[in-house]
């Protein structure tokens, strides 16, 4: 696309190099030639790289110059750019016509687009102010996208019965699980992609439990739907990705939920000692008595919190 263009100035020769030099890059490769993403992607890899601007590509110009993108480190801003990985996420989340999906960080709509393909509605809350100009233009076919600029973390949904559809900024995953797993509109289900150590935490079984895979697994069933190379993100992050899904609606009987949780803190104080020494201390409780509790319900007082399962932990919430 980029030798065969008759008006191109002698004085962007510098730029054509650059161009084929990064044709033959594995980055390059990954983006789809025409698609105004791949465009925006494309140009601030080169801004990056200190390199000149290509005037004939007028979209891309136009988005950029206009809105100064450049990916924001702080914002956790990595965006895909792995059409594999997008239809995976669409597939995982079995749309219908009817549903109502709320996209966190729409970033540039490579994967909002696709959702607003098949579904009744989607509402994209983005905090990055440039970057929802740039949704208002990638997105003006698509009817059905309402595009909110809000920190997610403050905003408050109205909606119910809606599915929840995120590529997570890293730095604030598990608030963004904990807000949308407590909320009383929780989502029928989640499908998000965060950093694949995270999705193994969160995923976890005894004896690898964590205070993270406590609290999502209390309030839902939890599965990874695949993994995801670091390759398929711009810029590349440190580590790979993968994708979960969280089905939320699990229900406990007679549960104090600040109860159960008090105790799971307790229990995970100091996660290399042993149950009982975390839980007498941190309750005040005494340790013989607890001791012949826990035997009483199966669980052993020398083991660590990370082997106890949620059924432990609601057994232990019913009888301290
Ligand atoms: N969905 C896009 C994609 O897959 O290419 C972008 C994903 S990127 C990992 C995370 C996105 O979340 C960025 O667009 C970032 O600006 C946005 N974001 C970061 N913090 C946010 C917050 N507190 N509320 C809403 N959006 C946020």
């Amino acid at each position: 696309m980029f030798e065969t263009n008759p008006n191109v100035k002698p004085a962007n020769k510098k730029a054509i190099k650059t161009m084929l030099a990064l044709k033959k890059t594995s980055f390059f490769k990954l983006l789809s030639p025409s698609s105004e993403f791949s465009m925006l992607l494309l140009y601030s890899f080169i801004r990056e790289q200190g390199q000149v601007l290509f005037p004939q590509h007028k979209i891309w110009y136009h988005l950029i110059m206009r809105h100064k993108v450049k990916p924001i480190k702080r914002l956790g801003q990595n965006f895909l750019i792995d059409k594999q990985v997008i239809k995976k996420v669409i597939r995982a989340a079995n749309l219908l016509p009817k549903d109502v999906v709320l996209e966190i960080g729409p970033g540039t709509g490579a994967l909002t687009q696709e959702i607003a393909k098949t579904v009744k509605k989607v509402i994209a809350v983005e905090k990055d102010k440039n970057l929802c100009q740039i949704l208002k233009q990638v997105l003006k076919d698509f009817k059905n996208v309402k595009i909110v600029n809000q920190d997610i973390l403050n905003y408050s949904l109205q909606t119910t019965n809606y599915k929840l559809i995120a590529s997570l900024p890293f730095y604030i995953t598990a608030p963004i699980i904990r807000k949308f797993l407590e909320i009383k509109n929780s989502p029928k289900e989640m499908i998000l992609i965060v950093q694949k150590e995270v999705a193994q935490r969160i995923c976890a079984k005894p004896p690898k439990m964590s205070i993270l895979s406590v609290s999502v697994q209390f309030y839902a069933n939890v599965k990874i739907i695949s993994y995801i190379s670091k390759k398929s993100f711009y810029p590349q992050p440190k580590v790979d990705s993968a994708i979960i899904k969280i089905v939320p609606g699990k229900k406990y009987k007679d549960v104090d939920i600040d109860l159960f949780f008090k105790i799971v803190k307790a229990g995970f104080a100091h996660p290399r000692k042993q149950l009982i020494n975390n839980l007498s201390k941190m309750l005040k409780l005494d340790k013989k008595e607890l001791s012949s509790l826990l035997l009483k319900n199966n669980i052993r007082p020398i083991q660590r919190a990370e082997a106890l399962s949620i059924n432990d932990w609601i057994k232990l919430s019913k009888m301290l």
